[in-house]
């Protein structure tokens, strides 16, 4: 998604508005740092900050509701919550993310054989493609070497 114009018209070609709660809600994607992802809570924490009285129900169905329009990504790291980024194109390609299972940081990656797989499959299916994930586990060098340094 690149534009604020494109998202609008993709909200109205499926029959949204954008009203001001889900402008509210992307305009605080959009502003993220590349490579944050936010879960209902962070982004309510966010929302209490600036003032904003919209619900967590709200936030909760306006973030699904996005991504099931294929502008926000739902990411699902842990079992507990789920997390949400734009959804941005890096020369054409999504970003996919390497976990950590002991402290929880994430990194992006990208590799194009995997999204180039994702839409063939798809297109093989049949299938208009949303979103097109490969999740890593692993232990991130920190983690790595906070273990190695442990006394014996
Ligand atoms: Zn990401
Ligand atoms: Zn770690």
């Amino acid at each position: 998604m690149e534009s604020r114009e494109e998202l609008t018209s993709v909200l109205r070609n499926k029959g949204f508005r954008l009203t001001p709660q889900r402008e509210k809600i992307l305009d605080i994607f959009y502003t993220l740092p590349e490579g944050e992802h936010l879960s209902a809570e962070d982004l309510q924490n966010i929302l209490r900050r600036e003032n904003s009285d919209i619900s967590l129900a709200t936030s909760y169905r306006t973030l699904k509701l996005l991504a099931s329009l294929g502008v926000l990504r739902e990411l699902a790291f842990a079992e507990d919550h789920k997390h949400y980024e734009l959804v941005r194109f890096e020369s054409g390609v999504q970003h996919q993310h390497i976990i950590c299972v002991e402290c929880g940081s994430t990194e992006e990656f990208t590799c194009v054989e995997v999204f180039q797989t994702a839409v063939e499959i798809a297109q093989s299916h049949e299938f208009e493609l949303i979103d097109a994930q490969l999740k890593l586990f692993g232990r991130c060098k920190r983690c790595q070497d906070k273990t190695s340094n442990l006394p014996v």
